[in-house]
Parts: C-alpha cells; structure tokens; sequence
C-alpha cells in the first residue's frame, strides 16, 4: 500500500516507521516546499501533489492547519481519510466546538467574537476570567490571551483586532476559564467498518502551553467518561483514521478542550507501552484493515524533548528508556523528539522518572524535574 500524507514533520516519520512491517509505504507532502518528500530522509521524491495522488492507494493528513484548496484536491480523489470536514474541524475552533455541540459533547461555555460589541457580549456571557483563542492557526499555546480583569480590555482588545486584520477569515472564540485538576487526553481509532478502539487515557503535564510529560492511567470512571465523548464525536464525523480528544479533569467530570484529527503527542507513548502503537493503528485504519489491540502493556510515560539535539550518553543504557529523534535542525523550544520511559508496574516508572530527573537538564525539562520532586516530598 501507498500512503501519501499531507504534512512532512515527525508524525509522517513515525508513520513510516510504524507502517514498514506491514509493507505500507508512506510518501509525504511538505506543504511550505511543496515537495513530495521521503518522511525519513526528506530527499525529495517529485513535485507537485497531482502525481502523488494519482500514486497513492490512501491519502491522509498529519497536521489539520492545510490549505483548503489543497485538502478539496484531496477529496476529489476520492482516497482522503479522515474526510475533509474532519480535518477542517480540527484547525477552525468555531467549527470544533459547533461539532462538539452537536455531538452532546460537554465542553467550556464560549462566545464567538469578530467585532469590539461582540467582545462585550463575551464577556457578559462568559463572564471573567476567560480564555480568548483565535478560531486559526493556533497551537502549541499561540495565538491565546488571558483576560483576568476589566483592566486587561483594551490591551487585550488592540492584539486581538491586530490579530483579525492580519486575515478575513480569522476571528476570535472566548471561552470560561476551566478550574481543572488536571488534563487529560484520549487517543483512538475508528475503522473503515466504524469499529472504535481505544488506548487508556494520559495524563498531560504543560510548560508554557506546550505539552512536555503524558503519561498513561487507569482509571476506569474516567475512561468511560471519555470513550463515550470520543464515540460520540467519531460517529457525528463519520470518523476514519486515530482522532485524539483533549479534556480538561474538573473534579472526575470531562469537559472536551479541543480535537486533533491525527495521530497525537499525547499518543506517543503507544510506541513502547501499548500492543499496537497509534500511528500503525492510524494506518490500519485508513488503509481499510483491522485495528490492532489498544492494550496497555507496560506503564510509560512520554517526556518531550524541546529544543535539545543531544542527550546524556547514559540515558541509552537505562533500562526501559527509549529515545526517538525526528532529524530535525535544532531550535529553540522546537519538538526534536521525545524520550519514552516504561516501568513494570507504576512505581516502577515512577522511580524511572526520578532516576532520569537525575540526568536531564533541568531547564529543557522542568516536568520530569517537578514530578520528581512531588515524588521524593
Ligand atoms: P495544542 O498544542 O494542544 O493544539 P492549542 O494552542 O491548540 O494547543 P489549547 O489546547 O486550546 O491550545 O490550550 C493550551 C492550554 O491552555 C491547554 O492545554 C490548557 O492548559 C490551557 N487552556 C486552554 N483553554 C483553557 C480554558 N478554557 N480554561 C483554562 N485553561 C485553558
Ligand atoms: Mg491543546
């Protein structure tokens, strides 16, 4: 089988790897250059996405933010999965939490805004302290304000103008601030024949917006919580391929945060804990074939490695530890890879973890480091 996917980062290349042993080949599309691309080398295969449809048996995505003439291209061949609608969900937050609704789907309390009286409106709806996001492009954190109090309007105000203007179609989703104990996310498939498999949940620790620990729990109230609201959002999508939901953990009720319609970094874990990891069950997925078991077979942790391209010799010979670059040109706060860790049981990886705070600078990874110290307290 041909794969060719939209988007030629390190979700293309763990979608190789993961895809070889059932002779699947993956293709990428770089979607600045718009080269067609080898995932793991990045030597460039052609040009141009017209021969590379016409090659490909599957198309599919690793990043939502494409260009909708690209994504309807696509479409048309008749061999894009998720569906077009799917992935456009995913990169507009108007149409995410629209899906959301419509799904009977619990998520924050929001307010749509494109003008300054719709700004006040929000926030007579959702009241302060409220988090404002623009409805594109964002990630990692971007493109997001903090509005805590009156005073914060008009500087507030004067960003989020600026950050309209920039383009017509953008505008603005103010949604409450969720007091959460913890986030969480859910990983899983949905098969061509609407079978739906599942991974256990992870824990996700944040720095700075950005995702930088998740670790696998189980915790069976909240699992079902979640299954459901994924079940419910992969139906009302007609959902092929993994979709990935984020959730905020207010006090053992699951609000949705946001969708990923990919493979995600919260499932990178899967690689070494889990049966079948996510990107050879998005594959399987996409490709017409039976989902491979989701079980969780040993506890793992994943920690992100940001802006680093080199890490202590010893890690590699720390049992349970395993290291996976994405060749990627060092920068600053860049995703260069992530370190996967498994225990046998719990406190086993949680000694691991300690045992690599140890190691690990404690600047790049601030995680690692606070859970540390939580533990030995
Ligand atoms: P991602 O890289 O996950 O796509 P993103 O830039 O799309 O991130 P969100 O996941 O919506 O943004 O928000 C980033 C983080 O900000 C969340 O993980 C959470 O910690 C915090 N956050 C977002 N929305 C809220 C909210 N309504 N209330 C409280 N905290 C929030
Ligand atoms: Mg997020």
């Amino acid at each position: 089988m041909q794969v060719l996917v939209l988007g030629a980062g390190q979700l293309a290349r763990m979608m190789s790897l993961a895809g070889a042993p059932l002779n699947i080949e993956i293709s990428a599309y770089d979607v600045g250059s718009q080269n067609i691309v080898h995932p793991l080398t990045q030597a460039v295969l052609g040009h141009g996405l017209d021969n590379a449809i016409e090659q490909a048996d599957v198309i599919t995505a690793e990043f939502e933010h494409i260009p909708h003439d690209i994504l309807e291209v696509c479409e048309q061949s008749g061999k894009f999965l998720p569906s077009s609608s799917a992935i456009k969900a995913g990169g507009d937050r108007r149409i995410e939490k629209q899906l959301l609704d419509d799904a009977g789907v619990r998520n924050a309390k929001y307010f749509v805004i494109q003008s300054r009286e719709d700004f006040d409106q929000a926030i007579e709806h959702v009241g302060m302290p409220m988090v404002l996001k623009s409805a594109l492009g964002g990630y990692d954190g971007k493109g997001q304000w903090r509005l805590k109090e009156a005073s914060q309007v008009e500087t507030i105000w004067a960003e989020m103008a600026e950050c309209m203007t920039a383009s017509d179609s953008q505008a603005i989703v103010a949604e409450e601030f969720v007091p959460f104990k913890r986030e969480v996310s859910l990983v899983g498939a949905r098969g061509q024949d609407g079978a739906i498999a599942v991974y256990p949940l992870a824990e996700n620790v944040h720095t700075n917006g950005v995702l930088t620990l998740s670790t696998a729990i189980a915790d069976i109230e909240l699992q079902q919580q979640a299954k459901q609201m994924f079940t419910a959002v992969a139906q009302k999508l007609n959902y092929v391929g993994v979709l990935a939901l984020e959730f905020f953990d207010v006090d053992g009720t699951l609000l949705v945060n946001e969708i990923a319609p990919r493979v995600h970094n919260s499932g990178h874990w899967t690689q070494q804990g889990a049966e079948t990891c996510q990107f050879e069950n998005h594959l399987r997925a996409v490709c017409g074939l039976a989902l491979g078991s989701t079980k969780l077979i040993r506890e793992t942790s994943m920690i992100n490695i940001l802006g680093e391209d080199t890490l202590p010799d010893e890690l590699l010979a720390m049992d349970g530890v395993h290291i996976h670059w994405y060749g990627k040109e060092k920068r600053t706060g860049r995703k260069m890879g992530h370190i996967n860790v498994c225990g046998d049981y719990s406190g086993e990886l949680q000694r691991k973890l300690c045992a690599l705070a140890d190691v690990l600078d404690k600047d790049t990874f601030p995680a690692v480091h606070e859970f540390a110290a939580s533990f030995n307290q």
